[in-house]
């Protein structure tokens, strides 16, 4: 999965770039930045990259995601589907606007399962956001028809699976808005940095100008520019920038070798008893960071999962207790500690979730195991990690 493995000279010398010029910023200083625009080449490269016609980059995946739901004009009150299995950004980045997450159980998709995506829906539900976790995707197809029903947005997280196709469209491209994150463990990095992807001309005005405390970002004297609505400060930096297009010039590498390492070790695993693999929609290509199964229960689980530490291989993740990826671990949301007071949209409509009935969700997670793909493995390493595997997770 991650990037900062291939960091090198590509990397430095596009920083370089910038700090030659000392223009750290991405917009204005017209004369001083020797022509060097990284955050805009960047925005212009990965829409090409992801098929869609229009990108803002931002500082996080978080801050994405964040932008996206205020673009689409989601706020106080709101509701967003999400699922139970996550990164925690999700239920942070609806909360910030004061709109109210609504917690969906999985499947064997290990994403939303479109039945109980449907069954939550109310007159509030605004936003239907699944999440490609650990490099595969959610049924996109059978969830873009509940959104045609119910008029819903649909906003892919793709922060954990860029590259990974649906219907032969990039994993992002496919819903109204797409967000992706390049963290610093994420497929390509630039320390801190994310982006939204859209189709459509008006989320994407709405992004540009809500990142940047409402900049109309018209003509080019910006203390003279106009501020159509309220904003925020979630700008990428122009260093950011520049690593993430050496990065991106990457990306199809790194994917080719993922894949490589992910079927060497598929293959190693299929056919152990009782090791079923994670399903993949239809029409769907993973992008290979992560390879999933499930153990038949919670306790060849358990036992699975000691046995792989045991064994000395590293990256396996049983994220049902040992982790903070599921509702399990995120006790500071079911009981809602906040700093501060909480928007009273968010205390009065958010189920109780140390109370709500997710035993479809454990059914899932309580058996799935999470193995991280490097790229930096020798081919040699990867078939003596993959025999290693076969081996504890036979019982040997
Ligand atoms: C990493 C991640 C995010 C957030 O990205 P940051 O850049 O770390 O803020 C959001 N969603 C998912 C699924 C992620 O894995």
């Amino acid at each position: 999965m991650p990037g900062f493995e291939v960091f090198g000279d590509e990397e430095r010398k596009q920083v370089n770039d910038v700090l030659e010029s000392g223009i750290l910023m991405r917009y204005g200083f017209d004369g001083m930045r020797n022509g060097h625009w990284k955050a805009r080449e960047f925005e212009t490269a990965f829409a090409e990259r992801m098929q869609s016609n229009h990108c803002q980059l931002v500082s996080s995946g978080t801050s994405a995601l964040t932008v996206a739901l205020a673009s689409a004009g989601i706020g106080a009150g709101d509701e967003v589907i999400m699922p139970t299995f996550t990164f925690v950004a999700s239920f942070e980045s609806i909360m910030m606007l004061g709109a109210v997450p609504v917690l969906v159980d999985i499947d064997d998709t290990l994403t939303m399962d479109p039945k109980a995506v449907e069954a939550a829906i109310t007159p509030r539900t605004r936003c239907i956001m699944p999440v490609h976790m650990c490099g595969s995707m959610a049924d996109l197809g059978a969830l873009k028809e509940i959104c045609s029903k119910y008029n819903l947005l649909l906003l892919e997280d793709a922060c954990q699976a860029l590259g990974g196709t649906y219907e032969g469209k990039p994993l992002g491209s496919y819903g109204d808005m797409g967000c992706f994150s390049f963290d610093f463990v994420k497929t390509i990095t630039c320390g801190e940095g994310g982006a939204v992807i859209s189709n459509f001309d008006h989320y994407i005005t709405n992004a540009d100008q809500y990142q940047d405390h409402g900049h109309d970002h018209v003509g080019n004297d910006r203390g003279a520019e106009t501020h159509p609505h309220l904003g925020y400060n979630f700008r990428i930096s122009e260093l950011n920038a520049a690593v993430g297009l050496a990065q991106l010039s990457k990306l199809d590498d790194i994917l080719a070798i993922q894949k490589k390492h992910y079927d060497i070790m598929r293959e190693a695993l299929d056919g152990v008893t009782g090791v079923t693999f994670r399903r993949v929609p239809e029409t769907g290509e993973e992008n290979y960071s992560f390879l999933n199964f499930f153990m038949p229960d919670e306790a060849t689980a358990q036992i699975a999962h000691s046995a792989l530490t045991e064994a000395g291989i590293d990256g396996c993740f049983y994220w049902y207790t040992n982790n903070w990826h599921y509702i399990n671990g995120w006790e500071h949301l079911r009981d809602l500690k906040s700093l501060g007071t909480l928007p009273s949209e968010i205390t009065e409509q958010i189920q109780d979730l140390n109370d709500t009935d997710f035993s479809q969700s454990d059914h899932w997670m309580s058996r799935t195991i999470s193995c991280l793909v490097k790229i930096g493995w020798t081919e040699e390493e990867v078939r003596a990690r993959a025999e290693k595997m076969k081996e504890a997770l036979s019982g040997r």
